[in-house]
């Protein structure tokens, strides 16, 4: 890379001199030199040329001299470094330029071989510098782009929420509208506080959030905060008390940064609190007041609590995440705190058993109490919505009265209450449905119920999508249900691990809904054909297939099974339950299922197929009668006639 030298000096002839001693840099492109004669012009030079690496500056010239263009430069071009050039012993100038920023000196006469050492090493610190800035310029676009980014979505947010608003206000609604909207109305409004959230911590750390000072009953305020939180806490079952020492009175403080602290502490106390109680309360202390946040959740652990404050830490970032959230909540929480001129302190207990866990948030604010009349706004009543928290979860069976019995039975496994409930929603009118909110609760309700195809999410708590396909899969019982997983496409090599794991559909969120039915009703088309494929098999005497080419693993055992006791007429289905390892609804439902046959009827028309290979093979009608287990010949020719429209004495003939 060619370094670019701007030589000031006025002893014209030190031009040849250089161009002489470089001659082969200069040839080889290495280095360009441009010579000027004294600090004007060179600073006209470097207006014009900002692409000069280094100067290297005699001091003493006509014109403007060499300290006074050292003075300059950082406003013509901060990138640039200079290497002066004076008289060996010229001590007082030479501490002088290194006052103002001369990066190395040289004296006259001049090694060349030191001189080159020296561009060398001040190319290379000028290289680091425009580096660095770049760094920095880069940095300072992104920030810039998350500001507008935000900004911008909050206008067409707002635009989503008020009119929604005012849609559910509508009189009489209909209940599927009013469910529609209500979900809408939920999301855009927890998208809206998300943005908004990060553009008050962007401002907040730009210093460009204001205090404002309101006049109003600080105790009753944070009273009325908290009981807007109450039915969240009913819905998890949490005692929810806020004690105060402090008498009624008025008060200076900055109503909307405590309505925020206040918003977030709570969330999270309610949020990371399975069982037991949240308390706040509020002390007068010496300079304020001093508000604690306590609850008997799950706690922090010791070595991840200093972290709780910086920005989108989340403890259990894991795949398979219990908690909703984007960890912005406390780092606003502390800005906020100190832009009051507060402090905030953490401490917890985390304990596995549950017993004694919990954690307490202690802040401590400046607040003034007034008397008499105050230039202040009065405070408002609080004016954030606070949307309970996602149905705890469950097994919520959800039977729906418009499917019949006949409708396929859909497992909905989702974590997300809300999804899962829109999920249902939409698939209720067309099939039976059971709902699961994890793995876990899917995998259980499987096994029970044997659906005939599952839709899954897959990073859900306790038990995610891929783990769950790998139970259904290694168990025979669940090996044949068809799945669809539903991703985010954050996760780019999620729908190849996916089907590694023998999922059968995949859906990338956000999903449409008509997508979704119609993956559904192909994927069911596909079981459908499977189960014809499994019952032509019996019912046509003339395919050549045998029970040791069935595919399905399960079928294969069973006819195996029946083939040991062919000729046993009191072969059971309690028998073939046990013999597999299920229960007799296990196989009832597993057999139905795959063929839509109840067993006993799968079992009939087996022997039924065997009877043609018998025949076939010369026996007559009552022998192969015994040997496919029918107690008479006379019921085995009747049911063998019914089956296949024709005797067994007719078959033979043909
Ligand atoms: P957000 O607030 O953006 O919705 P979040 O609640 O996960 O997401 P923060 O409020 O910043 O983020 O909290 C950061 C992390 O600190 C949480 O993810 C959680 O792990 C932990 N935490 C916060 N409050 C509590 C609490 N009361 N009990 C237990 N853990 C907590
Ligand atoms: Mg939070």
């Amino acid at each position: 890379m060619k370094t670019k030298i701007l030589l000031v000096d006025d002893e014209t002839d030190l031009e040849d001199l250089f161009s002489k001693r470089f001659r082969r840099e200069i040839n080889a492109n290495e280095y360009e030199f441009v010579f000027v004669h004294d600090g004007l012009e060179a600073l006209n030079t470097l207006e014009q040329q900002p692409d000069i690496d280094l100067i290297l500056s005699d001091i003493n010239m006509p014109g403007m001299d060499g300290l006074s263009l050292l003075a300059k430069l950082p406003d013509i071009n901060p990138m640039v470094r200079a290497v002066m050039v004076t008289a060996y012993g010229d001590m007082d100038n030479i501490r002088t330029a290194m006052n103002l920023g001369a990066f190395d000196f040289l004296t006259k006469p001049i090694n060349f071989n030191d001189l080159q050492l020296t561009i060398e090493k001040t190319r290379r610190y000028v290289n680091q510098l425009r580096e660095t800035a770049e760094l920095k310029a880069v940095d300072e676009m992104k920030t810039r782009f998350f500001a507008n980014i935000t900004h911008e979505l909050r206008t067409p947010l707002t635009m989503i929420v008020s009119p929604v608003d005012k849609l559910l206000e509508t009189p009489d609604l209909p209940t599927p509208y009013q469910q529609h909207l209500t979900l809408v109305q939920r999301n855009a409004r927890q998208l809206l506080r998300l943005i908004n959230q990060l553009l008050d911590i962007n401002k907040l750390e730009a210093q460009q959030m204001d205090l404002v000072n309101e006049v109003g009953d600080l105790p009753g305020f944070i009273g009325q905060i908290v009981d807007l939180f109450r039915p969240s806490a009913d819905i998890k079952n949490l005692a929810l008390t806020f004690q105060t020492d402090m008498s009624p009175g008025n008060y200076l403080f900055d109503a909307g940064k405590w309505e925020k602290i206040l918003y977030n502490l709570l969330s999270n106390a309610i949020k990371f609190t399975p069982a037991g109680s949240i308390t706040v309360s509020l002390q007068q202390t010496a300079t304020g007041v001093r508000l604690i946040v306590r609850d008997t959740g799950i706690g922090i652990p010791a070595d991840k609590i200093v972290h709780v404050f910086d920005r989108f830490y989340q403890i259990d970032n894991a795949r398979a995440r219990a908690y909703e959230g984007t960890g912005i909540g406390l780092a606003l929480v502390k800005e906020l705190t100190s832009r009051l001129g507060g402090t905030i302190r953490v401490e917890s207990q985390a304990d596995s058993t549950g017993e004694r866990s919990g954690t307490e948030f202690v802040l401590e604010i400046p607040v003034q109490l007034v008397s008499g009349y105050v230039d202040a706004q009065p405070v408002a009543a609080p004016t954030l919505v606070v949307d309970p928290p996602s149905t705890p979860t469950g097994i919520e069976p959800s039977f729906h009265p418009k499917s019949s019995d006949q409708a396929a039975l859909v497992l909905v496994v989702e974590d997300n209450a809300e999804l899962r409930e829109f999920i249902v929603a939409e698939l209720a009118t067309s099939y039976r449905i059971r709902a699961a909110a994890n793995g876990y609760e899917g995998w259980i309700l499987a096994k029970e119920e044997l659906p005939d195809v599952i839709i899954s999410d897959l990073m859900m708590p306790r038990m995610d999508g891929y783990a769950l396909i790998d139970r259904l899969r290694t168990d025979l019982a669940t090996d044949h249900i068809p799945v669809m997983l539903l991703t985010a496409s954050l996760e780019p090599d999620s729908r190849l691990k996916g089907l590694e794991y023998g999922a059968d559909e995949y859906l990338t969120k956000p999903f449409h809904v008509g997508e979704l039915r119609l993956r559904l009703r192909n994927l069911l088309s596909r079981q459908q054909k499977l189960r014809d494929h499994y019952r032509q098999q019996l019912a046509q005497p003339d395919t050549t297939e045998t029970s040791e080419t069935v595919q399905d693993q399960f079928l294969r055992r069973l006819y195996q099974l029946v083939e040991q006791r062919l000729d046993d007429s009191t072969l059971s289905v309690e028998w073939l339950a046990d013999q597999m390892a299920m229960s007799r609804k296990t196989l009832y439902l597993k057999v139905h299922n795959l063929t839509h046959l109840p067993p006993n009827e799968l079992i009939r028309q087996y022997r039924l197929r065997k009877a043609i290979d018998l025949l076939r093979l010369g026996h007559n009608a009552s022998e192969t009668a015994y040997m496919v287990g029918f107690e008479s010949p006379s019921y085995f020719t009747k049911v063998f006639r019914e089956f296949y429209q024709q005797t067994p004495t007719d078959y033979v003939k043909r």
